[in-house]
């Protein structure tokens, strides 16, 4: 088979069966405390046999904008997809940015199964699967895609597969929940062993790392879990690359609470209310292991004039690791222009970035704040089964990753 190319990149095409996994929000140090714990001996040889390295992920460091930037092999600003919605200050409406209609390229995925190869893809939850296999042919027969979540209403029409229940052993897991990511490991090596697909993506959800931080034991037990089933896939011959879409840090006061700044309080005090608007694209229908606070925020301002002045405010203001007017912000971060506020706001590693205190339900956090969103949770890692032959692009982003997997391993 001829080499792929896909948004103005070349791909190989696999001799064995290759896996991408995304591991929503693991944070450099999840792997290695589990390895220490004791429960992780394929990631360990993996690390030690394989690739161990670290990559930049897509800022904001947020769950879609980084899996359709994997997905893709290329930044938002290429995709078009920059957070869970954007504010149209044309039709004054916020625009979810679920379905792929906003999506402005192919994914490597569709192109390998054009070019004649057999592609899967699982994802945890469910917001995610339409973008991540769009355009995929399920007549065919060489494409399967569904979600953890709606596992169950998976077809041979809509999904290229049917009866996944059975065929994993499992029934449907609580969409709060890490067995919503073990679905996702399960359901990909019982693909692996009948489907065989040439490539696959398997995407999980951070709400482990929501809760808990490296090195607790529900972490070490959760990454435990996960290296029994990369054990399977590399049983059964795999070539297994493993990165995240984004890192995860407390963000909470010494007693627990949330260490917020709330950005639409503070506009309104400077500008009037809803004068400006404060747009966090973090914020979707599964907030309840974040309340919506995250480490970036966009405001839109009536005013472009004013953006000089409001940026001085912000950077005075102590917990704010960078404001910036939206042109440097899109050079810097490769965003698409027309679905950034005119100013880009990004906060400290224990920091989090609210609109005011009344519109965010934090009734669902069990826990200390724990997010992500920022500069501070850019930094993820990638962990491979085989050696490096090609050296690595430099500097590596996550969205490197089937790259790295389908042309720069042994
Ligand atoms: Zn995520
Ligand atoms: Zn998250």
């Amino acid at each position: 088979m001829a080499d792929v190319t896909c948004n103005g990149r070349s791909y190989r095409f696999p001799k064995r069966p290759t896996v991408v996994i995304c591991l929503d929000g693991s944070e450099p140090g999840y792997i290695e405390a589990a390895i220490e714990a004791g429960v992780a001996p394929t990631f360990a040889r993996f690390m030690r046999e394989g690739l161990h390295t670290h990559a930049d992920s897509v800022i904001p460091s947020f769950t879609n904008p980084n899996n359709l930037s994997i997905i893709t092999g290329r930044p938002p600003a290429v995709h078009g997809i920059a957070g869970n919605f954007f504010y149209d200050p044309a039709t004054h409406t916020e625009v979810m940015m679920n379905d792929p209609k906003f999506m402005r390229a192919p994914t490597i995925l569709a192109a390998f199964h054009d070019a004649g190869g057999k592609v899967a893809m699982v994802t945890a939850k469910d917001k995610l699967r339409l973008l991540l296999s769009n355009k995929l042919n399920y007549a065919t027969g060489r494409a399967i895609a569904f979600s953890s979540e709606r596992a169950d209403q998976a077809t041979r029409a809509a999904n290229g597969i049917d009866g996944v229940l059975e065929l994993v052993g499992k029934p449907v897991p609580e969409v709060y929940s890490a067995d919503l990511s073990e679905f996702v490991f399960a359901a990909g090596v019982k693909l692996a062993e009948r489907f065989r697909p040439d490539l696959m993506y398997l995407s999980t959800t951070d709400y482990i790392q929501h809760k808990v931080g490296p090195g607790t034991a529900i972490a070490n037990s959760f990454y435990g879990m996960i290296d029994g089933y990369l054990a399977a896939l590399d049983r059964l011959g795999c070539t297994i690359v493993a990165t995240a879409d984004h890192g995860m840090n407390d963000k909470h006061t010494a007693d627990g609470a949330p260490d917020v700044i709330y950005l639409q309080t503070l506009f309104d005090e400077w500008l009037g209310k809803d004068v400006a608007r404060v747009i966090l694209p973090i914020t979707d229908p599964y907030v309840a292991h974040h309340g919506a606070l995250g480490g970036f925020a966009t405001v839109h301002v009536p005013d472009v004039a004013a953006v000089p002045g409001l940026l001085d405010r912000l950077w005075n203001i102590d917990g704010i690791e960078m404001a910036c007017a939206k042109d440097i912000a899109c050079q810097q971060f490769s965003l698409p222009p027309d679905r950034i506020g005119d100013i880009v706001v990004i906060s400290e590693r224990n920091k989090a970035l609210g609109t005011s205190p009344e519109r965010h339900d934090l009734s669902g956090l069990d826990e200390p704040l724990r997010s992500h969103g920022g500069l501070s949770e850019q930094r993820v890692p990638m962990i491979a089964n085989r050696r490096v032959a090609t050296p690595l692009p430099v500097p590596l982003r996550n969205f490197d990753v089937f790259e790295v997997a389908l042309n720069r391993l042994e």
